[in-house]
């Protein structure tokens, strides 16, 4: 049987453990302590210094009593989003949630309360097991960083369960690819109440391009967003910058690029347009009809080439896509099955750790563990939901194990 109460209080102890990504140090002493407890080896890898957090990633190795099987991997990240200091636990019946002012932190401290869980439950069952290797990842929730900078050589593991998503009967198998953009487009400052004929106002031409530009769900795998926004000096200053951030993110690499490309193509054609509106005629037919810069009023020259923009592209994270006839798929819906539980392959909406693992050659499919309403203060879970992971978990471990 599995130790409800012991459940919920290590998931307790946990969430009580202020861990905001990068000021990891706290919770990831805590994990070492447990697991060393447990007889694990724990290793710290170099991610911290470098990734500018109080503590790289935990690796957790279990040695099984199967010693030629290759070992499982287990992830759940050390961090949490903020307001996520000095959590106070509401408990109802078996329900857990925040008092309203933080977060709760089931994401991710349910998938590390029920990995410690399970190791409890193997040693006090002396079940017969596979090696076992668990990565704890600091800064998940800020960039993946932790899964970025992780030391691969340290883990022998091909394939793995990352614990970091709501739903107990999911399996997500897929997650897109995103492009991270930063576009800036530099105009021209002047009074505005005094010779508005001197500027360009960098905002409008950036608004004309946003007018054109399509967002939110492109199709069915594909989203796209402009989410934030920095220009301007002040209300009498024709402002002569802007900078946009947004995002794409696409199941398919093809349409990835393609909805990038259309992304720049907008802010192309509006400063293109915006050249054409108004440089004089006389300058455009000088140039053979090639447009290069503004002459404003004929005071200006051209050569200053403005208005001027600039896209920066990013790959925030690559694309996850793990087959659904693949090991790692397979024996999950197997142990489900035994245990009378239907587990679909899912694909998500978002990048996580898993898309790294993968990427570095381990398969890896995300779990849920139960945790509701995340990143936000009406997060709660219930305890029933940790149990079944557990159980879900052992039923992984034993049927791989049989193998
Ligand atoms: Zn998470």
């Amino acid at each position: 049987m599995i130790n409800r109460q012991r459940l919920a209080g290590e998931f307790l102890r946990l969430v009580q453990i202020d861990s905001p990504s990068k000021q990891e140090g706290a919770i990831a002493q805590y994990v070492r302590k447990i697991f060393e407890s447990l007889g694990a080896e724990v290793i710290e890898d170099k991610a911290g210094p470098f990734i500018g957090s109080e503590s790289g990633n935990l690796i957790v190795r279990i040695p099984g009593t199967r010693r030629d099987l290759l070992p499982l991997m287990f992830n759940a990240h050390l961090d949490t989003v903020e307001p996520g200091k000095g959590i106070k636990v509401i408990q109802e019946d078996e329900t857990f949630r925040s008092d309203g002012r933080t977060i709760l932190g089931a994401d991710d401290k349910s998938g590390i309360a029920i990995l410690i869980e399970a190791v409890r439950y193997l040693q006090e069952n002396k079940t017969a097991h596979c090696p076992l290797e668990f990565v704890f990842t600091v800064c998940e929730e800020i960039g993946l960083f932790g899964a970025k900078s992780l030391d691969y050589n340290l883990l022998q593991a091909r394939m793995g369960y990352a614990l970091d998503t709501s739903s107990i009967t999911r399996i997500i198998n897929g997650a897109p690819e995103a492009n991270s953009l930063c576009i800036k487009v530099q105009g021209l400052a002047a009074h505005a109440g005094l010779e508005p004929e001197k500027g360009i106002n960098a905002i409008q031409i950036a608004g004309e391009a946003l007018a054109t530009v399509q967002l939110g769900r492109i199709d069915h795998e594909t989203t796209a967003n402009i989410g934030l926004v920095r220009g301007g000096t002040a209300r009498n200053i024709i402002p002569d910058y802007i900078e946009l951030e947004g995002e794409v993110r696409s199941h398919d690499r093809r349409k990835l690029a393609d909805h990038t490309e259309h992304i720049r193509g907008c802010f192309e054609r509006a400063v293109l347009a915006y050249k054409e509106k108004h440089i004089p005629p006389f300058e455009k037919g000088g140039r053979g009809g090639i447009l290069k810069g503004g002459d404003f009023q004929g005071k200006r020259t051209a050569d200053d080439n403005l208005p001027a923009w600039h896209m920066e592209v990013v790959t925030e994270y690559p694309l996850m896509t793990v087959d659904g006839s693949h090991p790692v798929v397979v024996l999950a819906q197997e142990a489900g099955k035994i245990l009378g539980r239907q587990l679909t392959p899912e694909k998500s909406g978002g990048g996580s750790d898993a898309n790294i693992f993968n990427a570095h050659g381990i398969a890896t499919v995300i779990l849920g563990t139960g945790m509701q309403s995340v990143h936000s203060t009406n997060e709660y879970i219930h305890l029933e939901d940790m149990v079944q992971t557990v159980q879900l978990i052992m039923e992984i471990i034993s049927t791989y194990s049989r193998s």
